[in-house]
């Protein structure tokens, strides 16, 4: 499953441009499914067909990024954020664009006092991406305005630890694909979409949910972490102790049956998992639950330390266990 994840974080596509990462995640999961459909906004909706309930997985294939705003006439070029980026995590990183072009992020600083100024008050403003040329006209031949960019880094492995960009949410379109690799047959009628610009405001998952209107709905996304050096205490996840259910964000709270059904499944099947109760953000789960006359819904998370940034790292075992924690509870008859 590692050359998966290293196939699906190494693409580079950011909301708004999902064309890559749809054609990536067809060519994988093609085989194992009936059929499939891309709608009108860009979802990548896949279907095993049986005669039992609907269930609904769900992951964002997109991920965060930016978008140029200005190129001024020496070639350096302004951006906007494209979802939840920090500005701060863009300095003097590698990043690059839809055209394939390259650079790295600076930041302004006439003088001393200026530039440390600028460093504790890091915004898009003061920063800009220098692709290394050396006029306007030299950087629009590479990069032009309302283009998309976002970074750059490859798949490392930690030991059980993975490190990648965009962790956010390709790892849980790889729990999805490899949850429908692995299911052989199903009680259920089950559905999957690959969801397009979750980062900015959940659009797929409302419009995807909405058509296929499911009995049951779980979102597969990145949490967040407290186990690093005076991390979050009060945000107890732990990398490594098993996949996350979601008891709570800032966006819902997960439906009661749905935290039930996948507690007594990874029990039963002696799936290690923790519970998960997360101070900020939210997922997919938040509009699928909330589709037409509503929809009882979950999220199975991944913990992942440095969200949004270039260097987001997950535990192997995790994403090992959240497939094992799916493909468990879609083996189930639904009532
Ligand atoms: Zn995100």
């Amino acid at each position: 499953m590692k050359e998966l994840i290293k196939k699906l974080t190494e693409t580079f596509s950011p909301s708004g441009r999902e064309e890559k990462i749809r054609e990536v995640i067809l060519e994988e999961i093609k085989p194992y499914v009936d059929e499939y459909e891309v709608d009108k906004l860009g979802n990548l909706i896949v279907h095993k067909k049986g005669n039992g309930k609907k269930i609904l997985l769900d992951a964002h294939m997109d991920e965060v990024g930016f978008v140029v705003t200005y190129i001024d006439d020496k070639g350096f070029i302004r951006i906007e954020p494209v979802g939840g980026v920090n500005p701060a995590n863009l300095l003097y990183k590698r990043v690059q664009f839809e055209s394939g072009a390259v650079g790295t992020v600076g930041i302004e600083g006439e003088t001393v006092k200026q530039l440390q100024e600028n460093y504790k008050n890091i915004t898009f403003d003061n920063i800009y991406v220098d692709i290394g040329a050396k006029s306007r006209e030299e950087a629009e031949k590479r990069v032009k305005r309302g283009m998309f960019g976002g970074y750059t880094t490859n798949l490392e492995v930690l030991g059980d630890r993975l490190m990648a960009k965009s962790m956010d949410d390709r790892i849980g379109c790889a729990v999805v694909i490899q949850t429908l690799k692995e299911l052989d047959s199903s009680p259920n009628d089950v559905y999957a979409v690959f969801a397009i610009q979750e980062e900015v405001g959940l659009i797929g998952a409302t419009v995807s949910a909405f058509g296929i209107e499911p009995d049951m709905g779980i979102a597969v996304d990145v949490t967040g972490w407290g186990d690093t050096p005076k991390g979050m205490k009060r945000l107890a996840i732990t990398l490594g102790d098993g996949p996350a259910i979601k008891v709570k964000d800032r966006y819902m709270i997960a439906s009661k049956s749905v935290v039930d059904l996948l507690v007594k499944t990874a029990e039963e099947n002696e799936i290690p998992y923790q519970m998960e109760v997360l101070l900020y953000g939210g997922t997919d789960g938040a509009m699928i639950q909330k589709t037409k006359k509503g929809i009882p819904t979950g999220v199975v998370s991944i913990p992942c330390r440095y969200v949004h940034t270039q260097s987001e790292i997950v535990d192997y075992n995790d994403v090992l266990n959240a497939v094992k924690l799916l493909k468990f509870t879609l083996k189930k008859e639904m009532k």
